[in-house]
């Protein structure tokens, strides 16, 4: 078997062990380095997210404990998919989490916004 292997990166073809995947340690390097820059883009996206909804929660919540309109959040940019974890109360209330403001939805448009004291 002569089939030639071609490096992910430069596009030389591979020679040496058969379980090489790149021509070069140099290659191997810079396409580990772009993976990790894009997992990297991903995660800085996820926290940009979570701070400008942990943002949102705050202002809206300055006392502590607010209702507020599902309207409200969504004009304010409020990310319904991006929270940092959930707290399920003994009655059954559902809480979501950003850090330390929770929000409970109370109906379709209404949402209880609470300051988590953990
Ligand atoms: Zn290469």
């Amino acid at each position: 078997m002569s089939e030639k292997r071609l490096c992910p990166v430069c596009k030389d073809p591979i020679i040496g062990r058969i379980d090489k995947k790149f021509c070069s340690d140099q290659c191997r390097n810079s396409f580990n380095n772009r993976r990790y820059s894009s997992d990297n883009t991903l995660v800085q996206k996820v926290n940009r997210t979570l701070k400008k909804n942990y943002h949102i929660l705050q202002s809206l919540n300055k006392s502590g404990k607010s209702k507020v309109k599902r309207s409200k959040l969504l004009q304010e940019g409020f990310d319904f998919s991006y929270f940092t974890g959930i707290y399920t109360t003994q009655k059954g209330a559902c809480y979501h989490l950003c850090y330390d403001q929770g929000y409970l939805p109370l109906s379709d448009e209404l949402y209880l916004l609470i300051y988590w004291d953990a």
